[in-house]
This record gives C-alpha cells, structure tokens and sequence, in this order.
C-alpha cells in the first residue's frame, strides 16, 4: 500500500507521501509539530513520545485503501468526495490537496488544511488520554476537534461557523437535546457547547473531562441542572451577536 511513499520526521511525528506530495508533507510536518507542543501545552501532559502518523494519499483510490489497511477502519468504498480526513489511534489519513479538485468536493485553501490536520490531531489526543473511547459522543468529539483546532473561529468552505451566526441572528438556537443527539449538529454547535464549557469552568474542566468521562455522559459529569445549563447557553450564545 505504501509503494512510492517516503518518510519525512521529526520528533513525534512522521508524514508519509510521495514525492509530488513532498510539500504539501512538509507543510503537514511543521503543522503536526506545531500543534502537538501547543495541545501539549493546553492539556498540561506530555504525550508518549511514540509518533503520530499522517498519510498523504495522493487519490481517492490510496485514501480508501490506507483508511481499510492502515487505520482498519471501514467506510464506504469509494468514499465520499467530501471525505478528506480520517483518523484512528495514533494515526490520520488525509487527501492530499493535490487530489482536492478532481477528487473532492472541496478547493485547496492552506489555512483550512493546516487546522484540519490540527482537528484530527485533536481527536488522536482525545483518544490517547479518554478512559472509554468508544462511549464519546459524537458533538463531544466534534466540538472539541473544531473549537481546539480554531476551526471554529473562521468562516470557511466546511462551514463550521456559518451555520451557528446564522442561527444567533435568526435568534433561533436549536434545543439542547436536538444539539446532543443529531449527529449534523455536532459539527456545528458541539464547539459552542465546549466553548461555553470553557468560558464558564476553566480549561482544567475540559481536560479532567476529556480524561475522566467514561459513560458519555459529559454533561452530566458537571453536574448542571440540564434546564438551567441550556438556559445559561443559549443566553450567552444569543449575546455573541
Ligand atoms: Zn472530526
């Protein structure tokens, strides 16, 4: 699976990819390194010194086939033009931006490529320090990954943050529960919710969170009054506009 890929590293990370690639893997080296420090930083721990990995697949063909061999994991084949990120353990398979504009549903913008490698980078480290994996949910998983990877924070083609502005000036916040279970509001409100977490508790909160919940139940690990913490929610979302 990895004929003509190369190696590139540094401590704690490698990318492979092939040599048309090499620096669009550069690029993803300096970013993977960078970001590393900084949620190692966030999380106050040091992460094993064992590498993380990015693949760069330079088709759709090799992304499919890296996420079955490498990751193990199981996805449609071939996947959807708007899959170009998957991760898994220690490890993330990318689209290589190459490969964006005949094989997905996205253009190359190097911002947006540099906080997705952050964003599957955060759900590494989720994994990493998490007692129970399996049990997070969804919005959890998401909102951290796009409010730690800054995603959050900028208008762009995966529309993280549209959707969220739009909803605040329309004065039309989806319930709490609807937030909590619809797997489409994850990416777009599951940051404001480990936002408002933030604001509120502290990033101390976050961490202990992401390293002690084991029964998914995040919310409930808070102890908060369910009405009076979507109440206190929705209001600070409302002012942000
Ligand atoms: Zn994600």
């Amino acid at each position: 699976m990895l004929e003509g890929y190369a190696r590139i590293e540094q401590p704690g990370s490698e990318i492979y990819s092939t040599k048309t690639d090499r620096p669009f893997a550069e690029k993803a080296l300096v970013e993977l390194s960078c970001a590393r420090k900084e949620f190692e930083a966030y999380l106050s721990t040091t992460l094993s010194s064992y590498p993380i990995r990015l693949f760069l697949a330079h088709n759709r063909a090799a992304f499919d086939g890296l996420v079955a061999d490498v990751l193990k994991v199981s996805i449609e084949r071939p996947s959807s033009p708007r899959r170009i990120a998957q991760s898994q353990r220690m490890d993330m398979v990318l689209l290589s931006p190459a490969a964006y504009s005949s094989e997905s549903a996205y253009v190359y913008v190097p911002d947006d490529f540099e906080r997705m490698i952050c964003h599957e980078l955060v759900h590494v480290v989720q994994e990493l320090l998490s007692p129970n994996i399996e049990k997070s949910p969804l919005w959890w998983d998401e909102g951290l990954a796009v409010y730690l990877s800054n995603q959050w924070a900028y208008k762009s083609q995966f529309r993280f943050r549209e959707p969220v502005l739009e909803a605040v000036q329309d004065r039309r916040i989806p319930p709490l529960v609807e937030v909590l279970s619809q797997p489409a509001f994850a990416y777009t409100f599951g940051w404001t919710l480990v936002q408002f977490i933030e604001k509120n508790l502290g990033r101390n909160t976050i961490v202990q969170l992401v390293k002690s919940v084991s029964d998914g139940n995040v919310l409930g690990a808070l102890d908060p009054c369910e009405q009076e913490f979507e109440k206190d929610w929705k209001a600070w979302l409302l002012k942000r506009s």
